[in-house]
């Protein structure tokens, strides 16, 4: 199974897609947390992808693609995975598209996480993230069981820098002006899925798994 995740910035895609990868067997990958781990190691590649994702700015294509193209070739990729945070460009799409064709491969889902922008802004002043693991809580949609500690690994919760208010809606714009072109561009392609991303977690994960075992 090949999923995309779609979605604004703080729609649920991350927590979505763990959920996913748990139900079936397969790997998360996001990008986003590939870029965070390398900026924690203080990597080339981070410190370059920190200068755009500090400002709320996409990290330009070509890093991207060959963070990516390098990370499918891994065994765990066999099976398939669960895209979250990418493609976000129609460039990125088209690559993608592009190097799976060529070993006879295609996407079976794109499924877009639908939240209105009035919404995100009032999740991402409560995300907590553990820079350990990936783990996301939300202090009040979904805390964890001990404040500030990560349920999954006992890491320290933190507050991303990007999610401080002005970056909030920086990355909104962006997702606007780049990203959302690509649910017309997987609608084309006829696997375009929706889910209202305003339910529960469950809920939301409940019309995924109806999409997903149709
Ligand atoms: P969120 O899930 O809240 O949108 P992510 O963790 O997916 O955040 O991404 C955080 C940041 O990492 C983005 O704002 C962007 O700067 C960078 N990034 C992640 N994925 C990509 C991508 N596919 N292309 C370009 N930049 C990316
Ligand atoms: P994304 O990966 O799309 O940026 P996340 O999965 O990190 O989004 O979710 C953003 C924030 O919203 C997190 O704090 C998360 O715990 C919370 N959240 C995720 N899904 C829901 C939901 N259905 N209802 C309320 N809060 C949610
Ligand atoms: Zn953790």
């Amino acid at each position: 199974m090949k999923i995309v995740m779609l979605g604004a910035p703080g729609a649920g895609k991350g927590t979505q897609a763990k959920m996913i990868a748990a139900e079936f067997g397969i790997p998360h990958i996001s990008t986003g947390d590939i870029f965070r781990a390398n900026i924690k190691e203080g990597t080339e590649l981070g410190k370059k992808a920190s200068e755009y994702m500090e400002r709320g700015l996409l990290v330009p294509d070509e890093l991207t693609l060959q963070l990516i193209m390098d990370r499918f070739t891994k065994d765990d990729c066999a099976n398939g995975y669960v895209l979250d945070g990418f493609p976000r460009t129609i460039a990125q799409a088209e690559a993608l598209t592009e190097s799976l064709k060529k070993a006879g491969e295609a996407l079976d889902y794109a499924i877009d996480v639908d939240v209105p922008d009035s919404a995100i802004v009032k999740r991402m002043g409560g995300r907590r993230a553990c820079l350990s693991c990936g783990g996301t809580y939300h202090v009040t949609f979904n805390p964890p069981k001990k404040e500030g500690i990560c349920d999954l690994c006992g890491g320290k919760l933190s507050i991303r820098k990007d999610d401080e208010p002005e970056t909030v809606q920086k990355r909104l714009d962006v997702y606007h002006a780049q990203t959302q072109p690509l649910i017309d561009y997987y609608s084309e392609q006829g696997i375009l899925r929706t889910v209202d991303g305003t339910q529960d977690v469950g809920e939301v994960f409940q019309s995924i798994q109806e999409i997903l075992n149709a």
